[in-house]
């Protein structure tokens, strides 16, 4: 505003100064035509006087006061200097001086007339008039002459064309410097509307971002107290965002960002709006009618989320959960519309049932509480308080211990007894999976490096391997230092890992799993039956083992389904040249039937429960003795 003021400013001084001349300019002609006319106007009374002189109808002291008239006028315009423009009038300085210079040589003559009143100078004094007139005749004529130039002259031409020039240059320029500031003005109204888009929206998915989603429902806000009405926020993550940014690339990501964006903005369309607060995390806001539930809306931003995201590599699948918060039963103000929406959506995370989910009283305490345990667990990785128990898995003929699975157990001291689920999904959920893999590899190593050192060297040891560190692309190389660490064989190392669909899916887990085969270490495929895996996984997957799921051996001896699913698995597995183990066997019975259908591996209450290491050591002692 301030360039366009002194621009506009600077425009007009300048069309004014131009005005200025053109205003100069005019005057000075008028100048010159003003006294030309006057120096030809005393030249003439200068004459008359004489005429009447010669008639006597005037006396001499009229005649000498028009000559008085008349060489002051010269004077004035061969000395004044507003006289000046006259004089520098081409020839007229010459003409000037030759008057003055003959107004001189006339004086004594004019001051001579009417000193005799004799009749016969009378007749002189007439003569003496009449021969000064005819000498005055040829100036009367110049003076005429400049008259006339300054009106028609050469140079009054000269001027006229001047100012008509500095009036069309002065228009052009004027036109052109209006133009050019209206082209400035649009120029500088198009950046600062470009640069308060640039900070109002989110340059990868063009929907507002944080700053103008707090400007949005400010007024969303404002609004629904107008209408007496209330309003909903919908938080929104995408899962697994990183994972997909990290194995498929940020090209990928970027893509997926601007889909979901663009989904989002045709579920709101113009009731609402869908902001972008950074990262995968969207949010929503929803204008509610009296008593609406906002569930449909939420229920619609997930359906049209998990759609198909066409790639050129392929089809996308995305993930994603919602929480929802609704104002003003659920919060008064944005902060804690937010913090509740996004305790409802953290909420949904961690569920493997719920994607989409409104807030309820009393989530803040279970998501403090796991905030709370994520801390602690921290601090039990770091310091060594987590313990692992071992259960025993024994060969069905013969009741030897083939191997034991080691399993992670933590007492905290703030906390109590953590289950050990609970354990593994805080680790999940904030980022502690890896360093307590690490623990419990690391620590089930050394426990069965100390056992083959004391004789039991034909010992393995099941280690659980959380789903989401297949993604980090590490698992082989710390279970490659594990097992130096400990100068163990890889053989003797089982990694049980679950059914998790979308986890085969990418390569890169795949391809973990072929770089652990390759370093010799097994692979076992833990809780077989209850999740997702399929045929083309079986036989994807470098697999060492099948372990039967227990809900199965719970059922096998009442449910003839069971027991024929129980049946296939051993089949399947001894046709795909794997190991099969029965988890949770329970009763003798169920031992028996296990052994008939030709399960080599057992585990369970029945044989032995989860003991710490050294009542392992007890039992490895008295099993071999
Ligand atoms: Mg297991």
């Amino acid at each position: 505003m301030i360039i366009a003021l002194l621009f506009s400013a600077s425009s007009m001084y300048s069309y004014y100064r131009d005005l200025e001349v053109v205003r100069y300019v005019s005057a000075t002609i008028k100048a010159v035509g003003w006294t030309s006319s006057e120096l030809e106007m005393e030249v003439l009374k200068f004459d008359h006087a004489l005429t009447a002189l010669a008639a006597e109808t005037a006396d001499e002291e009229f005649v000498q006061l028009h000559f008085e008239l008349l060489w002051s006028r010269i004077n004035t315009l061969l000395q004044g200097e507003e006289s000046r423009p006259v004089r520098e009038q081409p020839g007229v300085l010459p003409i000037l001086e030759s008057l003055s210079i003959q107004l001189a040589r006339w004086e004594s003559r004019i001051y001579a007339l009417g000193t005799s009143d004799s009749a016969g100078n009378k007749a002189k004094q007439r003569a003496q008039v009449m021969a000064l007139r005819q000498e005055l005749s040829h100036f009367r004529k110049l003076a005429r002459e400049i008259n006339v130039d300054s009106f028609s002259g050469t140079n009054a031409w000269q001027q006229l064309d001047i100012i008509q020039d500095i009036r069309l240059r002065s228009s052009v320029y004027l036109i052109g410097l209006l133009l050019s500031g209206g082209l400035m003005m649009l120029l500088l109204l198009r950046e600062n509307r470009r640069n308060r888009y640039l900070a109002y929206h989110d340059i990868l998915t063009r929907l507002p971002n944080r700053m103008y989603f707090y400007q949005l429902i400010n007024k969303a806000l404002r609004d629904a107290d107008k209408r007496n009405a209330g309003l909903a926020v919908h938080m929104i993550d995408l899962n697994g965002f990183k994972a997909i940014n990290d194995s498929l690339g940020h090209e990928v990501g970027d893509k997926l960002l601007t889909v979901v964006a663009q989904r989002l903005q045709e579920c709101v369309k113009v009731h609402g709006h869908a902001a972008r607060l950074g990262g995968d995390e969207f949010v929503v806001i929803q204008p509610l009618s009296l008593g609406e539930d906002p569930k449909p809306m939420a229920t619609q931003l997930w359906q049209s989320l998990i759609r198909d995201v066409p790639l050129p590599a392929g089809n996308l699948s995305p993930q994603a959960c919602i929480g929802t918060s609704v104002y003003p039963e659920q919060g008064t103000g944005v902060s804690e519309l937010l913090s509740h929406a996004d305790t409802a959506m953290y909420y949904a995370k961690h569920s493997s049932t719920v994607m989409v989910q409104c807030y309820e009283m009393g989530m803040d305490e279970r998501r403090l509480r796991k905030q709370k345990l994520a801390l602690a667990l921290q601090g039990a990785i770091e310091q060594d308080q987590l313990v692992l128990y071992y259960q025993p898995i024994y060969e069905l003929e013969g009741g030897a211990i083939e191997s034991v699975e080691a399993l992670l157990r933590w007492h905290s001291s703030e906390h109590g007894v953590i289950h050990p689920l609970e354990i593994i999904a805080v680790a999940e959920h904030h980022g502690l999976a890896h360093k307590l893999n690490e623990w419990v590899l690391l620590t089930a190593s050394r426990q069965l490096s100390d056992w083959h050192q004391a004789g039991f060297s034909g010992l393995k040891v099941n280690v659980n391997i959380s789903p989401s560190i297949f993604m980090d692309g590490e698992l082989a190389s710390t279970v490659h230092n594990v097992l130096r660490a400990t100068a163990l064989s890889a053989s003797s190392l089982v990694l049980e890992i679950t059914e998790d669909t979308s986890l085969w899916d990418t390569k890169g887990s795949i391809a973990t799993l072929e770089q652990l085969r390759k370093l010799g270490v097994e692979i076992a495929l833990d809780d077989f039956g209850t999740g997702y895996s399929s045929f083309s996984h079986l036989r994807q997957l470098p697999l060492n083992k099948l372990k039967i799921d227990k809900s199965f051996v719970a059922d096998m001896t009442t449910d003839p389904k069971a027991l024929s699913l129980v049946k296939t698995i051993i089949a399947l597995a001894a046709s795909l040249e794997m190991k099969v183990t029965a988890e949770g066997v329970e009763l003798k019975e169920q031992q028996l039937q296990l052994q008939q259908l030709g399960c080599e591996l057992g585990q369970g209450y029945l044989l032995a429960k989860p003991m710490a290491a050294i009542d392992m050591t007890a039992e490895l002692q008295s099993t071999c003795a």
